[in-house]
């Protein structure tokens, strides 16, 4: 049984917890007392405290962020209860912030706000051995700014089962130089590297293990173009089929030296997160996140046309200044650059960033409840932004999803994309009044529907375009309703996706 206990609610499953392999590996003399235990936010908390409580531990550290304050509110909430003695820590970006006030806090002992690696331990030997401590700790203590260089790197903390069934996350920087009003990581944090030797090192032994994708979190990858190549002639030295690797990416830099071996990667092995978030400069200007745009569409159309770069790109919903017109010319704009996914989301004020300067001014009203998306602003009142909250549901649905890479721009044949996609997103819930899920076949028969009744488009040539989608999944029963609409040849011709990649990112590559 550990005496510390270290904790998080992640996402989903796969998502394994990197920020606790972190504290455990910087434990030093305490590692060999503590132990990891992960859940997920669909368990039930009482369900997860039981099983927390189960290890009987005197130290308990919660990683807390916005998708799981909710329910670990309600775990920490049973085990104070029912074991108050056990001292609970808590961290991360959810707490590290605006700490007065919340819940969540006034329940735990300690927060340790920031980057708490070498703070978690220090604070853990205080308080397995009081004799020795010469003052009490405050509640609320700051972790000061780890130095990379002094860290452990936590990658031999992956398990055999975390390399078989989950996302392997791994981080060659931290902080980011830019100032977007929405982000947390533009709060004033520098950007440092990680000692790229013994970080390939370890890239060396996860790949050696079976590693075969890898998802870095750095905010830019692109930042140390040095450092970028360096990672990216690694793998690409060492590159099997299946192999993918996930960076996230600012858009208007992209330095020729980097194209090489950007371009000499097979199709889809890379996937670059491009955070676009408006293309309005004035909006732009407003929340401090000036770009230039020239470059960021040369750099598109260099990955379209010159990369297998599987491009995930980002817009932001309810940014103050942007209004539906210019959201709707921003999408429009970038589906023309033709990434394989836009991330539509909707503006979220995170705790501790800077955009509250705007509340007043751009009458922002956000929802007091996790994820604290926008309700609405000056711009955009709150029925138009439930649609625009449908339209991005929507287009994760049938425009990422990769089910329907064929029949999506059937939407917008003859029409702008955003106002014809939302026509039929508006349409789509007044059919269904649901947006949470829909199963595959039954959304296949409504976007048939749509497009040849209320789009009067040839039946012929949507069925063809659904059942192309439809067998690049592996599929090959004919749905019933476009039985009459296909031909023998149709039926043959084959369509299928690569099996090895992600599944949803290998739709996107046929
Ligand atoms: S949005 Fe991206 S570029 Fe802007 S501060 Fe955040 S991480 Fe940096």
């Amino acid at each position: 049984m550990p005496d510390i206990l270290l904790t998080t609610l992640n996402a989903k499953y796969i998502h394994a917890a990197f920020g606790l392999r972190y504290l455990l590996a910087n434990l030093g003399e305490l590692k060999a007392r503590a132990g990891i235990a992960e859940f997920d936010i669909n368990q039930r908390p009482l369900d997860v405290a039981e099983q927390i409580l189960a290890r009987n531990p005197r130290i308990i550290g919660f990683g807390v962020y916005i998708w799981n304050v909710t329910q670990t509110t309600e775990v920490i909430s049973a085990i104070k209860r029912v074991r108050p003695e056990i001292i609970i820590i808590l961290g991360g970006p959810e707490v590290s912030h605006e700490t007065s006030g919340q819940r969540i806090v006034e329940l735990a002992d300690y927060v340790i706000t920031g980057e708490a690696d070498l703070k978690f331990a220090e604070v853990c030997a205080r308080l397995l051995n009081p004799l020795e401590a010469t003052s009490p700790l405050p509640k609320v203590i700051p972790a000061d700014l780890p130095d990379f260089a002094k860290l452990a790197l936590p990658y031999d903390l992956y398990t055999e089962d975390d390399i078989a069934h989950r996302i392997i996350y791994v981080e060659a920087s931290r902080g980011c130089p830019f100032t977007c009003e929405f982000c947390l990581s533009s709060l004033e944090v520098p950007v440092r590297q990680v000692p790229l030797p013994a970080f390939l090192e370890h890239l060396q032994r996860l790949l050696d293990r079976g590693v075969k994708q890898f998802k870095f979190v750095d905010r830019t990858f692109n930042l140390n173009v040095n450092v970028s190549k360096a990672i990216l002639e690694f793998f690409l030295a060492r590159y099997q089929p299946g192999h993918f690797f996930h960076f996230e990416m600012i858009p208007d830099r992209l330095p020729e030296t980097l194209h090489e071996s950007i371009a000499a990667f097979p199709p889809g092995a890379l996937q670059f997160e491009v955070g676009v978030q408006t293309f309005n400069e004035e909006v732009g200007g407003l929340i401090k996140r000036r770009q230039n745009y020239d470059r960021l569409e040369d750099n598109f159309r260099f990955l379209r046309t010159n990369t297998g770069v599987h491009i995930h790109a980002d817009l932001i919903v309810g940014l103050p200044g942007e209004s539906v017109e210019s959201f709707a010319a921003g999408f429009n704009r970038l589906i023309g650059l033709g990434p394989q996914e836009i991330q539509v989301g909707i503006l979220k004020r995170l705790r501790g960033t800077p955009i509250v300067r705007h509340d007043l001014d751009w009458q922002m009203i956000y929802n007091p409840h996790p994820p604290y998306e926008i309700l609405q602003n000056k711009l955009i009142d709150f029925a138009t932004m439930q649609k625009l909250r449908r339209f991005a549901r929507y287009w994760d649905m049938v425009g990422n999803s990769g089910n329907f890479v064929a029949t999506t721009p059937l939407i917008w044949e003859g029409d702008a994309p955003f106002e014809a996609f939302m026509r039929w997103s508006e349409w789509l819930h007044g059919k269904t009044r649901r947006t949470d899920s829909i199963a595959l076949l039954r959304l296949m028969e409504l976007m048939f529907e749509f497009l040849t009744v209320e789009k009067r488009l040839d039946a012929r040539a949507v069925a063809e375009a659904l059942w192309s989608d439809y067998k690049r999944g592996g599929r090959h029963d004919k749905p019933g309703f476009m039985k009459d609409y296909l031909t023998e040849d149709v039926i043959k011709s084959e369509s299928r996706s690569k099996a090895s990649l992600p599944k949803r990112q290998a739709r996107h590559l046929v």
